[in-house]
């Protein structure tokens, strides 16, 4: 009898775990992909309260089972340079699998400012560096607007138009000043000191490094566009490169060089084994590529001061406006040069030779750079995923989601603690998780439909949430939370 009753116990608390296995969310027999441990094998995933808790061979319960099998199962992609951070651009990132889209290159010229206007009504994770290029902007007079939301389709207002501003050198009383501003971003969360150099040609060496120093005083990174581009001396992108990989040397700051192919054009390669030479005697260097042949950035910015066809190898034809396809010609250069209001070109200064070897390269990692107005914005990930993986077959379907997730999460790692959770599928990670279909994912973005969604990511979850359900945006969901930096504890410790 005593021995009945035992068992009855045993098969009640077997009943009393087996009811607590019960998930939030299980994603069921998809192939699990994660790039840290390894794994590649058909797992079920169960989901509770935000977390991964369990990757297992054996049947999961959950209230919500999301069918996956026959596709892969792989950590949400982290995308640490997205411009564009309104709803229209969340929803086209979401369907090309992006969970964490963050504004690293330049950043929000407000961070408080950036991070309220999100809350509580982000489909996907998001983020900000403090902008170098803002501070500067303020301290010479000319601040930036602080919405996030401007008005040219969506896009912050993170580049200051071509002036005193940009182009003459700081004095030290002023280099102090922007150190202060960027101490005040750092405070309010930003992750990270964003610089796009080459839009602030003003600023001397001695400023970039005082800003490297800065930087290192928090020990968060540097995300920079480098000075310049192409091959042109002085000022080559080789030039560009050196001086960065240098005030990383000198401060001891990890540095992230963002965009490699274009910033570098044909010399990506050399400059890829600049970042890999770098990264051997010990410096904590990493980079970044989109898979477009185009760049794209403001007409009226400094980048476009006199020089830039010579730098850049192209002429005003190849300069094109997104909206109406329109190829400049040196009348409409000047008009929009000297404009204040800011209209997007794109550029169009690399080849698909170039692009097809910096994006299988080991030390590269996917960023797309994104804004609308460019088809990178849509179709970076899923573009990767079926001309490099699928068709061309120079990138396995494990080192693209490495470039995708585990190395974006790695970089980040130096920015908050947070990131260890994020990037991988595995027992405790973040469940921010995409289900796509190998086999059929594809870009449809092209430079005269930018914004056209990607298709193959079945599924994706953020935080747990469900924010593509069978390849569709889920109205009115918004689970997206704030990646912070260090500071906004301490600052908020303070109050
Ligand atoms: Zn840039």
């Amino acid at each position: 009898m005593r021995r009945l009753i035992f068992s009855f116990c045993l098969l009640l608390s077997f009943v009393a775990i087996a009811a607590g296995q019960q998930f939030d969310l299980v994603v069921e027999g998809g192939r699990v992909i994660d790039p840290e441990s390894g794994l590649d094998g058909v797992r079920n995933v169960g989901v509770r309260e935000g977390k991964i808790v369990r990757v297992s061979v054996e049947a999961l319960s959950g209230r919500r089972v999301v069918h996956a099998a026959g596709l892969v199962v792989a950590p949400g992609f982290i995308d640490l340079h997205q411009h564009g951070q309104e709803m229209e651009s969340q929803r086209v990132k979401a369907l090309d699998g992006v969970t964490t889209a963050l504004e690293l290159e330049i950043g929000a010229p407000d961070v408080a400012q950036f991070l309220k206007s999100k809350e509580g009504h982000s489909l996907i994770h998001y983020g900000t560096s403090a902008s170098h290029v803002a501070a500067r902007a303020a301290v010479f007079g000319a601040p930036l607007p602080a919405e996030v939301i401007g008005p040219h389709a969506g896009i912050p207002e993170i580049l200051p138009k071509s002036g005193p501003a940009t182009d003459q050198p700081a004095t030290p009383e002023q280099i102090e000043a922007i150190r202060e501003r960027l101490r005040t971003e750092l405070d309010a969360g930003g992750l990270a000191v964003g610089m796009g150099i080459q839009y602030t040609p003003g600023a001397t060496r001695l400023e970039v490094i005082d800003m490297f120093r800065l930087a290192a005083e928090r020990r968060l990174p540097v995300f920079t566009h480098a000075r310049s581009t192409g091959r042109v001396e002085p000022g080559s992108a080789i030039e560009a490169g050196s001086e960065v990989i240098g005030a990383a040397a000198i401060t001891g700051t990890a540095l992230h060089i963002v965009h490699i192919n274009s910033t570098c054009l044909r010399d990506s390669l050399e400059c890829l084994s600049m970042v890999e030479g770098a990264r051997a005697r010990g410096l904590d260097v990493t980079t970044e590529a989109y898979p477009y042949i185009a760049g794209m950035t403001a007409v009226n910015s400094a980048l476009f001061n006199p020089g830039w066809r010579e730098k850049l190898g192209i002429d005003y034809g190849d300069l094109v406006l997104p909206d109406t396809g329109e190829h400049l010609t040196k009348a409409r250069f000047d008009e929009l040069h000297s404009s204040s209001v800011t209209r997007w070109v794109l550029i169009f200064a690399n080849t698909e030779e170039v692009v097809d070897k910096v994006i299988p390269h080991p030390l590269v990692m996917i960023a797309s750079d994104g804004a609308t107005g460019h088809p990178r914005n849509a179709g970076t990930y899923s573009r990767v995923l079926a001309q490099y993986v699928r068709e061309k077959g120079t990138v396995t379907l494990m080192d693209a989601i490495r470039k995708m997730t585990l190395m974006p999460a790695e970089m980040l790692e130096r920015s908050t603690l947070a990131a260890r959770q994020k990037g991988r599928l595995q027992e405790g990670a973040d469940a921010d998780i995409v289900v796509f279909d190998a086999g059929t994912i594809r870009d449809r973005a092209t430079f005269e439909k930018p914004m056209e969604p990607s298709v193959g990511v079945r599924y994706l979850v953020v935080g747990g949430a469900v924010v593509v359900d069978e390849g569709k945006v889920v109205p009115e969901v918004f689970p997206g939370r704030a990646i912070l930096g260090p500071g906004k504890g301490r600052s908020d410790a303070n109050r």
